[in-house]
C-alpha cells in the first residue's frame, strides 16, 4: 500500500547543470519499496502545477530510511522542484507501481539503460549483486559531458559497459550493440531495460529473437500515477486490431514482461 509522506530534503546534489539528486527521509516508503517502483511528487504547496510528477526510485538506504531519486529538469514541474533546498519539505506518494523488476532465480543478467532511464536500474543492480547474481551493465549517454554515476554503477555491477552516441567517452554507439556482442559469446538469463523507446524496442526484439526473458520499465507520460486518469495506457501485445486492449503503466507497470506489451 503506497504511503504519503511530507518529508525533509536532507541532501541536495547537483550532478549536472540540469540533473539533481535528492535524498529524503522516508522510512515508510523505503521499508516496502522494490526496484522499479516510482514516486509521485507534489511540486508545490499551491496547486500549480496541479499534477504530481512521477520520478523513479534511485536508491533505498534501508539502514537509514533514506530514499534517493534523481531527476532531470524538463519543464515547469521539475524546474520548480530543483529550487527546493536542504531542510525544505516535500510531499511524496510511494512506492507506486505493481509491476517491479523481478530477479527470479537468474545467475547472469544484463541491465540496459539510457538517459533518465538509468536511474531506476541502480537499485536493481544493487540488489542483484547483493544476491550474488552476475550483473552485466550497459549504459548509454549522448556524449562525454552527460556521463554520470560511473563509479556508483561500477560498484554495483560485475562488468560495466558505458557507451556514448558520439564516441566521446569509452565505447562508441548504442549500448545494446555491446549487449548483443556479449550475448553472442555468453549465455544471459535475462535482460532488464529502461530508457528511450527505440532502446526498449531493440531490447524487446533482441530478447524475443534469442528467447531470453526481458523486463522493460516504461516511463510513459503519466497524469495521476494512481490509475484514475488512464493517461498512461499502452497496448497489450497480440491484441486484435479491431479491438485493441490496453494496460496502464502506473498501475500494472511500470515494469512489464516485454512479451506482454506492444511498444
Ligand atoms: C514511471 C516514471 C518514472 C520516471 N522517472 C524519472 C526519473 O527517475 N528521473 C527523471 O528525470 N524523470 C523521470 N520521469 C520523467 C518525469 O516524470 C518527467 O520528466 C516530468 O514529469 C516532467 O515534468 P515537468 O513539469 O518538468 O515537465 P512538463 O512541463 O510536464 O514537460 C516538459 C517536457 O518534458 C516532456 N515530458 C513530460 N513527461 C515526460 C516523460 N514521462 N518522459 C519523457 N518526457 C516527458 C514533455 O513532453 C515536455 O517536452 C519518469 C516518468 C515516469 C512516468
Amino acid at each position: 500500500m503506497p504511503k504519503q509522506v511530507y518529508t525533509k530534503l536532507v541532501k541536495k546534489e547537483k550532478l549536472l547543470d540540469d540533473l539533481y539528486k535528492f535524498s529524503v527521509e522516508a522510512k515508510e516508503i523505503v521499508d516496502i519499496a522494490k526496484p522499479g517502483n516510482f514516486l509521485e511528487i507534489r511540486i508545490n504547496e499551491n496547486l500549480d502545477p496541479f499534477l504530481r510528477r512521477p520520478i523513479s526510485i534511485y536508491n533505498l538506504n534501508k539502514e537509514k530510511g533514506i530514499l534517493e531519486f534523481i531527476f532531470q529538469v524538463k519543464g515547469k514541474g521539475t524546474q520548480l522542484l530543483s529550487k527546493k533546498e536542504e531542510g525544505d519539505f516535500i510531499d511524496i506518494i510511494g512506492p507506486l507501481g505493481s509491476g517491479t523488476f523481478k530477479l527470479e532465480e537468474y545467475k547472469n543478467i544484463a541491465i540496459l539503460g539510457g538517459g533518465i532511464g538509468i536511474f531506476p536500474l541502480y537499485e536493481l543492480a544493487k540488489e542483484a549483486k547483493q544476491d550474488g547474481i552476475n550483473v552485466n551493465m550497459y549504459i548509454e549517454f549522448r556524449n562525454k559531458n552527460l556521463v554520470v554515476l560511473e563509479k556508483e554503477f561500477e560498484e554495483k555491477s560485475s562488468k560495466l559497459t558505458i557507451t556514448t552516441d558520439d564516441g566521446s567517452y569509452k565505447n562508441s554507439g548504442f549500448a545494446i550493440q555491446y549487449l548483443e556482442r556479449d550475448l553472442n559469446e555468453n549465455k544471459l538469463d535475462a535482460i532488464y531495460a529502461c530508457g528511450p523507446l527505440p532502446m526498449l524496442r531493440a531490447a524487446k526484439k533482441l530478447a524475443e529473437e534469442r528467447n531470453i526473458p526481458c523486463q522493460l520499465s516504461l516511463e510513459e507520460k503519466m497524469g495521476c500515477g494512481l490509475g484514475v486518469c488512464l493517461g498512461c495506457a499502452v497496448k497489450t501485445a497480440n491484441s486484435p486490431v479491431d479491438n485493441p486492449q490496453y494496460i496502464h503503466v502506473c498501475k500494472a507497470g511500470p515494469v512489464f514482461d516485454s512479451k506482454l506489451v506492444e511498444i
